[in-house]
């Protein structure tokens, strides 16, 4: 059992394992980048990977940035890929609705520029939340929203400004049976240098409460439907041969196995190291402490 943890496997078992695979989807925070912080070997890990042949995919629950920000984000730190292998929650929103309800021409957007960038880009109409950064509950703005029968979808991202105006048009607008609730991702928090931020299921959960609605679709991981896009766009993907690198349990690995992919968790995230001894029995299929120990194992 202890051939799953790669940290300080030999390198003919580091090889195997990579033999085996040939298409690589990592999750962004906590496996390529910690927060603002930047972990050992990150790019050379990658160049390593390239250069024998894999292909490279990179998959944020991040709403709040385009796919441009995080291939930017990424080149900083020298891991160089087109717009086009970066994957965003607020993306694949964009591409759900437009793509499995095209009926749907407005949203109410609670999120920020990101989400709003990606859902006009597919030619949504986005009437954005952040018009309504008032803690206070303004009657004028609740009825601008009543009279609003267009309006086909809450789209929820995360919302560093959700406030009280904001829950109270969600009860409008979810009172009718016909709006959807469609949320980009359910993480309860992140782990950022250290610290819980709140992510957007703690969000949701508040409008679960007053509304007693649940998101009717929740599209980032570990909804497999972002493996369902790459598989469109590159048919030559086979599951079996590709790897999810990532950093939590709830979305990254539940993402690989609702895809029908293998596994690899770090911990250079959110899961601890501590919680290696009871994650050995379950279907994991590798862990490593951070992606760099690829390299170090292979090369150093
Ligand atoms: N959500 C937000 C708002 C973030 O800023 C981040 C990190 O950049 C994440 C989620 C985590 O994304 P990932 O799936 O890359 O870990
Ligand atoms: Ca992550």
């Amino acid at each position: 059992i202890y051939k799953k943890v790669l940290s300080r496997a030999p390198k003919t078992q580091i090889y195997e394992i990579l033999s085996e695979i040939d298409t690589i989807i990592s999750d962004c925070d906590g496996v390529m980048y910690a927060g603002t912080r930047s972990l050992p070997y990150v790019q050379e890990t990658y160049k390593l990977l390239r250069d024998m042949g894999k292909q490279f995919f990179f998959y944020s629950n991040s709403s709040t940035k385009t796919r441009k920000d995080i291939s930017l984000k990424l080149e900083s730190i020298g891991i160089k890929t087109e717009v086009k292998n970066v994957f965003t929650a607020s993306y694949v929103m964009a591409h759900y609705v437009a793509n499995y309800h095209p009926y749907i021409k407005k949203v109410y957007a609670i999120g920020e520029e990101g989400l709003y960038h990606d859902l006009r880009e597919k030619g949504i109409n986005v009437i954005e939340g952040n018009q309504h950064n008032h803690g206070i509950l303004k009657w004028d703005f609740l009825n601008e929203i009543h009279m609003d029968d267009d309006i086909g979808a809450i789209v929820m991202g995360y919302d560093a400004n959700f406030n009280y105006l904001k829950l109270a048009i969600t009860g409008v607008l979810l009172s009718r049976p016909q709006c959807l609730f469609l949320a980009t991702n359910s993480d309860d928090y992140d782990l950022i240098d250290g610290h819980k931020h709140p992510e957007t299921g703690a969000f949701i959960a508040s409008i679960e409460e007053f509304t007693k609605r649940s998101p009717d679709v929740v599209v980032g991981k570990p909804n497999p439907i972002m493996f369902n896009i790459l598989r469109e766009r590159h048919p030559e993907i086979r599951p079996e041969k590709t790897l999810m690198i990532g950093d939590r349990l709830d979305t990254d690995m539940s993402f690989a196995r609702n895809s029908g992919l293998k596994k690899m968790l770090t911990f250079s995230g959110v899961t601890q190291v501590k919680e290696l001894e009871s994650l050995l029995p379950t279907d994991i299929d590798y862990f490593i402490h951070y992606l760099g120990m690829l390299y170090e194992g292979l090369k150093l």
